[in-house]
């Protein structure tokens, strides 16, 4: 035997062994009955029912996985026998962990969070197609030089890659100040190595939710998660052989591990890779699963990354603050002839950040620019990212947009020397990169000067803000003669198309049609493709022939029809990152609509996540259909079943979020006033009976409509 594939063996033995135990040891305590369950997924125990398509539920279900873990180890002296070895060391990390949730909860007392909830592997789903997570680090075990893991995880954060760490490594990397939390991008799992889990069943999860890889077809999950999966691992510190079991799972994945100890000949290549040198080890992972980073070098003495996004700043962390509640505000991006502005002019008016703590100021953000494929339709799609550039600085949170918006700047900011210009040049670099097909020339003026805010605010701002309002508010379906394509998530989804309309923005609630034709210009060969409005099947369904056509070509023959505006008759698929689903409750002749971060029951029975699982991956379910907040209030929302008077359910922050326009729309369609009111929500029934006897008593639309279904 070599001594790789003995390493192997043995962990998974060993594994096998501490899993049969415990196992058994469970059964005895609690009964073969007892229920059995990780927090928050439809996916039971993930690995072993994407990979044998069984749904372990209690106690009981767990002896026959046993024994097809055992089955895996043939003990053969065979890479490929050894690596599948490696797959039941992680079936048998799954036993373990899911045994620890007989306790409710087991993670309370861990530096680390254990299970990722479904929520939020779907949440990831955007930015891992659009690159901006470009890769997913598992950092593991324990560094004999701390620094050495603190530099690779601060950087993996800078290009930002998500790490996920188990081990030591978690506190080594707290104590040298690496901030954590899935909003940092690094995330800490737990301390036993079993806990490596948590982050294949993210992988496991990725292929089950947004690949549509049906349950059981092993070959199948290893293919999506090798070929879509941009994740490796890297390990710290001496092996020991359940480490070694475990690594070749991760191989088998399609993940290649890189150890910081020399393996010598029993490295394989691609695969099993010995660095030493730590200062390689980043790069050398980057290259080894052909992840590539855009590196940002703007010239800001803080650093500057999408990593740094959900930063939260303090009071007591605070040096300065530019509120609206306090002062007048405004951010404002315009259109302007080349001629009359100067590219990367960079302005202060008006005095800037001093050392008075708290340092409260008016600001404006005015950006201007100019080129010759701009058109105004685009202020509004890059203005928007002004909020993500400034909260990607570290030490500056963002919040809001327009005329109300909120910035911290911390005090190890300012010290660092942050001031007003950087914002200025921050803006300048990130819109002559993702703009520049557009945009020619650029430039940014910052200013605090109450009367100057205020003049811009009234003068120039209100009146452009207002004129965009009406413009999005005047722009239906019918008023444009093109729809387009989004196919960003085919990364994940290979079959999924979303068809973005005015008034049916992407599922994801991040593309509008303005944006999709931004994208259409930005890049002319990239993921939105335009539909011409032509070949009208049927308005009521909102099905035409060129929709079908685009559709069918862009999923490559997965998807030949789609409606626009139906959940019953051939809907829109669902990638899997949809902000909201949408489901029948038949009893109620109605629907239910759920968000993402929504964690209680539904009156059907079900939760988010468990609605959720009902559709996905490019496939189309009649009676479930993913869709973004935003088209909630619209006139075509589910038209062709009765439209919006059919929601007979939302949960109170959704309802709260949506209610203006909602209401606004069921006034017109239906002549009700306040239909928000009729609307249950978690605070007055979930239950399915409580529920229809509110709608009962108030009266609701769907009462009277035609049968559903
Ligand atoms: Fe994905 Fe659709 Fe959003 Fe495009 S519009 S990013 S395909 S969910
Ligand atoms: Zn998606």
């Amino acid at each position: 035997m070599s001594v790789l594939t003995d390493l192997i063996y043995a962990g998974a033995n060993a594994v096998a062994g501490l899993t049969d135990n415990a196992v058994n040891e469970a059964i005895a305590a609690h009964g073969a009955q007892t229920k059995i369950a990780f927090p928050d997924t439809a996916y039971f125990f993930p690995t072993i029912y994407a990979a044998t398509g069984v749904k372990v539920q209690t106690l009981g279900d767990l002896p026959a996985c046993v024994g097809v873990l055992k089955s895996l180890i043939t003990n053969q002296e065979d890479l490929g026998q050894a690596l599948n070895a490696g797959l039941a060391t992680a079936v048998g990390a799954e036993i373990l962990e899911g045994l620890k949730w007989l306790n409710p909860s087991p993670y309370e007392n861990e530096s680390g969070i254990g299970f990722v909830p479904d929520s939020a592997i779907r949440s990831l789903g955007v930015p891992l197609v659009t690159g901006d997570i470009p890769g997913v680090a598992v950092v593991l075990g324990s560094a004999e030089n701390p620094e050495d893991v603190v530099s690779a995880v601060k950087e993996y954060q800078s290009r930002g890659i998500l790490s996920f760490l188990v081990g030591d490594v978690i506190e080594q990397c707290a104590a040298g100040g690496v901030k954590m939390g899935l909003d940092f991008r690094v995330v800490p799992l737990g301390h036993d190595v079993t806990a490596v889990i948590h982050v294949v069943t993210v992988a496991i999860r990725a292929a089950l939710i947004f690949g549509a890889v049906p349950p059981g077809d092993l070959g199948a999950l290893l293919n999506y998660t090798k070929e879509r999966i941009p994740a490796f691992v890297n390990t710290f510190g001496a092996l020991n052989e359940v480490v070694v079991a475990a690594g070749a799972g991760a191989i088998a994945l399609g993940f290649p591990v890189i150890v910081d100890v020399d393996l010598g000949e029993n490295q394989v290549p691609g695969a099993l890779v010995s660095v030493t040198d730590h200062s390689e080890t980043v790069a050398k992972s980057l290259e080894l699963r052909n992840i590539k980073v855009k590196i940002k070098n703007i010239p800001i003495p803080v650093a500057f990354a999408s990593a740094f996004e959900g930063e939260i700043i303090r009071k007591a962390d605070m040096h300065a603050e530019f509120w609206n509640s306090k002062f007048p505000t405004c951010e404002l991006l315009v259109m302007r002839e080349p001629g009359e502005i100067e590219d990367h002019k960079l302005t202060v008016i008006g005095p800037d950040i001093g050392p008075e703590i708290p340092c409260n100021l008016p600001l404006a953000t005015f950006v201007e620019v100019a080129g010759a494929k701009m058109q105004t339709d685009f202020e509004p799609v890059i203005e928007r990212k002004i909020h993500h550039w400034f909260n990607y600085m570290e030490g500056v949170m963002h919040t809001g947009q327009r005329n109300m918006f909120r910035i911290r700047v911390s005090k190890e900011a300012y010290n660092k020397g942050l001031r007003l210009k950087d914002f200025a040049e921050v803006l300048y670099c990130e819109i002559m990169d993702e703009f520049s097909s557009v945009v020619d020339k650029c430039q940014v003026t910052m200013i605090t000067d109450r009367a100057e805010v205020e003049k811009l605010l009234t003068e120039v701002a209100m009146p452009r803000y207002a004129a965009r309002d009406e413009r999005l508010n005047a722009m239906t379906d019918e008023s444009v003669d093109t729809f387009y394509t989004c196919i960003l998530c085919q990364s994940f989804a290979p079959s999924h198309c979303c068809v973005v309309t005015p008034e049916r923005l992407g599922l994801c609630g991040a593309v509008s049609w303005l944006d999709a034709k931004a994208t259409k210009e930005l890049t002319p060969a990239g993921p939105s493709q335009p539909i011409p409005k032509t070949g009208l099947v049927d308005e009521r369904l909102g099905r035409y022939t060129e929709v079908d056509k685009i559709v069918s070509e862009a999923t490559h023959g997965a998807v030949n029809t789609v409606t626009l505006y139906s959940i019953l008759e051939d809907p829109m698929t669902s990638c899997g990152c949809f902000e909201c689903i949408c489901g029948i409750m038949p009893e109620a002749n109605g629907v239910v609509i759920v968000n993402r971060e929504f964690v209680g029951m539904t009156p059907t029975g079900m939760t988010f996540g468990e609605l959720a699982s009902m559709t996905g991956g490019g496939v189309q379910t009649p009676g479930f259909m993913g869709h973004g907040r935003r088209f909630i209030g619209s006139k075509k929302f589910i038209a062709a079943e009765g439209g919006l008077g059919r929601i007979v359910w939302m949960p109170k922050e959704l309802k709260d979020d949506v209610a203006e326009r909602l209401n606004k729309t069921a006034k017109e369609l239906y002549g009700i006033d306040n239909f928000t009111d009729m609307i249950c929500d978690e605070t007055i029934a979930s239950e399915s009976e409580e529920v229809l006897a509110f709608l009962t008593e108030k009266n609701h639309p769907a009462l009277a409509m035609d049968p559903i279904m």
